[in-house]
């Protein structure tokens, strides 16, 4: 065990076992799958007691789980207590309340099969793999695992190697709620270790992968759930856009530009990584911005706004983007220079304006406190850069003229957007979080997270138990001749027994050619 003074608060951190191997992974896998096997029975309202109880040993455990969260990232701790432990206890909340309410069997109409009744029941899947990044220690390892067990399924959790002990808190908490409701032993299992255990998990038979973390990483996992078609939900990396629009409440963009940009220094997947703003208010909100930057505190005491970078390796990131920008002709305005925080090496909140896209700091995920800012001639100008990535998790939009709001909303490809806010989609439960493009796929949170653990049973009974359907052998000799008929009076009742026929043909293309 080892003691650290995280804020005068003295916490012992825990040991951190080796790196599971696969044979220790496997066993973890066999023991949550034997839970699995009880708390498949356990109702879905009966599972929200066990939400409920996570969620205030969760509460119990604040100041620890504060601690611990600071001790390994480097956070500031009302980071740690709010976008953290407020953000889990809501997600927990949320489904402790929702959870049979979505997952209620749900009868759909049965078209022209209507002696048939249609169905749809919601399944667990059986056992999940999560294996979670460092950015969000908790959060983002106490969201899939909790959404998991709402859906029926058991767990093996694998959190980041840089952030193990806030993992093993996470499974500790859960075990003890487990035990408070009475549900079965070893439904949570943790396994440590880095990459090589996380592909273990992947390879090891779970009957999915709930995946957060690099780009890189969630193309190595889905190639590796491939060899066993092993289903995947990736959020993986973001280049998160924000437009200023000229009617913009400049006060309000620039302050949340600035949380955006340097919130958990900066390494939020849903960080404000870029910033477009047409040309009549660019100099108005620049100035707001540099002020506002120059004005935060940055260190590891209570009242601090800006925390640590998390590491060298990732700090060596932030700084290559930051002198590709500048050995292209971009300027920092504020900022730009290395800073100890907390022990670790980090860079201080930075402005950098006259960028462009042939720069990395515009089209490559940043993760870092860095805030680059673009003048551009108009909102379409800002739109079409705004789509130019890979990336499509968040964006924000600023502009109090309706109409305009709506057209960007429509128009901006990510998976989230957010109007005259930034980041804020993330801590409203009931909306469903992820990406498109190199952003991932799949969806945390609302219902569609809870479908994401859920295999989807159809059921078609029959109502009425008649001796023969219509179209069983032997097939009755009016069926060739009467499905016509019978289509097109279903269909189009009036153009059928009109007799008129549509005459102009569409245009056909087939491999590239249109056809003659
Ligand atoms: P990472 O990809 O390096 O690691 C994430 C997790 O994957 C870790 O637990 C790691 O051990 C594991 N891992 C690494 N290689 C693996 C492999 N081949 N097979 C299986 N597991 C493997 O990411 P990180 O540095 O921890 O987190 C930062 C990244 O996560 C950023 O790109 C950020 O944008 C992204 N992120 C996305 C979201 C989201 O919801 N979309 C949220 C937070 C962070």
């Amino acid at each position: 065990m080892t003691a650290t003074n995280v804020n005068g608060k003295q916490v012992v951190l825990r040991e951190v076992p080796p790196d599971a191997s696969p044979k220790e992974v496997g066993t973890a896998l066999s023991m949550a799958r034997q839970a699995f096997e009880e708390w498949r029975l356990w109702s879905p309202s009966r599972r929200q007691r066990l939400l409920r109880a996570i969620r205030d040993r969760l509460l119990d455990s604040f100041d620890e789980v504060v601690a611990t969260i600071v001790a390994e990232t480097g956070k500031v701790v009302t980071e740690a207590a709010g976008s953290e432990i407020v953000v889990a206890s809501e997600v927990l909340n949320y489904y402790s309340k929702e959870t049979a309410s979505i997952l209620r069997t749900r009868s759909v109409p049965s078209g022209l099969l209507a002696h048939k009744r249609a169905y749809k029941r919601y399944e667990p899947l059986g056992v999940i793999g999560v294996i979670s990044p460092w950015n969000y220690p908790l959060v983002l390892a106490l969201g899939p695992v909790a959404t998991a067990l709402a859906a029926g399924n058991a767990v093996v959790l694998k959190p980041s190697e840089f952030t193990p002990r806030v993992g093993l808190l996470v499974a500790e908490i859960i075990s003890a709620a487990v035990d408070d409701v009475g549900a079965p032993t070893g439904l949570v299992q943790a396994v440590t270790g880095a990459g090589a255990t996380g592909e273990a998990l992947v390879r090891s038979g779970v009957d999915k992968i709930a995946f957060t973390g690099s780009v890189r990483s969630g193309k190595a996992v889905m190639k590796a759930a491939a060899d066993t078609l092993t289903p995947v939900l990736l959020e993986l990396g973001g280049k998160d856009p924000m437009i200023v629009c000229k009617d913009a409440d400049l006060g309000r963009a620039a302050r949340a530009a600035v949380w955006g940009a340097y919130t958990n220094c900066g390494q939020t997947c849903m960080a404000t990584e870029r910033v477009y703003v047409v040309s009549e208010v660019y100099d108005e909100f620049v100035d707001r911005v540099t002020a506002l930057t120059a004005r935060l505190r940055q260190g590891s005491d209570p009242g601090d706004d800006v925390g640590a970078v998390i590491h060298e390796g990732q700090l060596k990131i932030i700084e290559s983007h930051l002198s590709d920008a500048v050995s292209k002709g971009a300027k920092v305005l504020t900022g730009g220079g290395r800073v100890e925080v907390a022990g670790r090496p980090s860079l201080q909140p930075t402005v950098l304006v006259e960028v462009d896209h042939s720069m990395d700091v515009m089209t490559e995920e940043t993760f870092g406190p860095i805030l680059p800012i673009m003048k551009v001639a108009d909102e379409d100008e800002a739109l079409r850069l705004a789509n130019d990535t890979r990336f499509g998790l968040n964006s924000s939009i600023f502009s109090t003229n309706r109409a305009t709001i709506d057209k960007l909303v429509a128009g901006i490809r990510s998976g989230s957007v957010c109007v005259n806010d930034v980041m804020i989609s993330y801590g409203i439960p009931s909306l469903p979080f992820g990406g498109v493009a190199e952003s991932g796929f799949g969806r945390a949170h609302g219902a569609e997270g809870l479908h994401e653990m859920s295999h989807i049973k159809s059921v078609a009974e029959d109502r009425y138990g008649l001796a023969r359907e219509p179209t069983w052998m032997p097939v009755p000799s009016w069926i060739a001749g009467g499905v016509k008929v019978g289509l097109n009076l279903r269909n189009r009742r009036l153009l059928a027994l009109s007799g008129r026929k549509r005459t102009r043909g569409g245009t056909l293309f087939i491999n590239g050619k249109e056809a003659k």
